[in-house]
C-alpha cells in the first residue's frame, strides 16, 4: 500500500462500522455468501466493526430455523461479527417512533388501495408498481386505510456508489409514494433498514446490487428523518443462466459448510480478488486473514450482475 493510501486507511478505520443484514427466508446461498464476505472484508480491511442484523420482519416469508442456520454457517466460514445479533422483530418501538416523527411532519398518509387496484400502474426499476397517488389527497369515501405511504416529490435523489458510480432517481416518476407500513401492520423493509442503519450508526453499507434501486428511497427517508447517509457500495449480484438473482425462488442451492475453503475461493474470485498461493490447502481462517489484508476495492467488477459458478445454480433449463 502506498503511503498516502495507508494514511487514508487509518482515517477510515476509526470511523468504519459495517453490517450484514440477511433475511431468514432460507439458508445462505452463494449470492448471500458473497454479500456477507464482501461486507466483512471491506470492514475488516479498514479495521472497522462488522455487525449482524437479522431482518426478520416478514413472518409469512420466514423459514423456521433459517436465521440460526445462517448464523452457524457464517461461523463455520469464520465470518465473525461484533456484538450481539440484532433482530428486527424486537425493534418495533424504534420503527413506530420513526413513523410518528414522519407523521408529525405530515409526510405520511393512509392508503386504501389493494395490490389488485394498482396492478395496471406502470412498473418501476425494481419491478414494483409505481403508485398513482389515488389516496394522496384523502381516502375515497367509505374506504379504510390498509397501508401507510410516504409522500415523495419530484426532486432528484442523487448518490455516489463506491463501485457503481453516480446514481440518480426521481422518486416521483420511478417509484411514487411508497409503503412504510404494510397491510396487516408489518413494517416495510425500506423503513426498518433506514432506522436500523442509523440507530446502529452504520457508516458503510456493502451489499448486493439487487438493492441499488432501493437506495434512493433509503436516502430520501434519511433526509426526512435527519439521519446521516452512510457510504454505499453495491457488489455484483450472483445470477443464474437466466440472469435471475440466486434466491429461494430460483432454487439456488444452500452452500455446503463442508466445502468452506473451496467456496471462499470461488466467492473471492467472483469479487475479483486475488487468491494466495496454495489457497486450496488453507484453512478458512487463514484464507480470510489473507483476504482481509489483500482486499482491493479497485479489483471489484463494477457490474450489477455476474454469473454464479455453475454448481451454485439450479439447472434452470429444467425449471419449467
Ligand atoms: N435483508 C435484505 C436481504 O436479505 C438485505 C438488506 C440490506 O442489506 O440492506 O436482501
Amino acid at each position: 500500500m502506498r503511503g498516502n493510501d495507508a494514511a487514508k486507511d487509518m482515517t477510515i478505520s476509526k470511523l468504519y462500522r459495517g453490517r450484514f443484514a440477511p433475511s431468514p427466508t432460507g439458508p445462505l446461498h452463494f449470492g448471500s455468501l458473497v454479500a456477507a464476505l464482501g461486507s466483512y472484508l471491506d470492514a475488516r480491511h479498514h479495521r472497522g466493526e462488522w455487525l449482524l442484523r437479522m431482518e426478520d420482519l416478514d413472518p409469512p416469508r420466514e423459514v423456521a430455523g433459517a436465521g440460526d442456520l445462517i448464523l452457524r454457517t457464517l461461523e463455520t466460514f469464520g465470518l465473525e461479527w461484533d456484538g450481539p445479533v440484532v433482530y428486527q422483530s424486537q425493534r418495533a418501538v424504534l420503527y413506530e417512533n420513526a413513523l410518528a416523527q414522519l407523521e408529525r411532519a405530515d409526510h405520511l398518509y393512509g392508503c386504501a388501495c389493494t395490490r389488485r387496484e394498482i396492478a395496471d400502474s406502470a412498473v418501476g426499476p425494481d419491478n414494483s408498481r409505481i403508485y398513482p397517488g389515488t389516496c394522496r389527497a384523502g381516502l375515497p369515501p367509505g374506504r379504510k386505510a390498509r397501508t401507510l405511504r410516504v409522500r415523495v416529490h419530484d426532486n432528484n435523489i442523487t448518490l455516489t456508489d463506491a463501485l457503481q458510480g453516480q446514481m440518480q432517481q426521481r422518486l416521483g416518476q420511478a417509484v411514487g409514494d411508497f409503503i412504510l407500513r404494510r397491510a396487516g401492520g408489518l413494517f416495510a423493509y425500506q423503513l426498518a433498514v433506514v432506522v436500523d442503519d442509523a440507530e446502529q450508526e452504520i457508516t458503510h453499507v456493502v451489499r448486493g446490487a439487487d438493492l441499488l434501486d432501493s437506495t434512493p428511497r433509503q436516502v430520501y427517508l434519511q433526509q426526512l428523518l435527519a439521519y446521516p447517509t452512510p457510504g454505499y457500495l453495491h457488489l455484483p449480484m450472483a445470477v443464474d443462466v437466466r440472469q435471475d438473482k440466486l434466491s429461494k425462488q430460483t432454487f439456488a442451492p444452500a452452500i455446503d459448510a463442508q466445502q468452506c475453503t473451496a467456496t471462499l475461493c470461488q466467492a473471492l474470485t467472483f469479487l475479483g480478488q486475488p487468491l494466495p498461493d496454495a489457497a486450496s490447502e488453507a484453512s478458512p481462517a487463514e484464507l480470510l486473514r489473507w483476504a482481509v489484508a489483500h482486499w482491493d476495492r479497485a479489483a471489484l467488477p463494477a457490474q450489477r450482475m455476474r454469473d454464479a459458478p455453475p454448481q451454485f445454480q439450479y439447472d434452470s433449463t429444467e425449471r419449467e
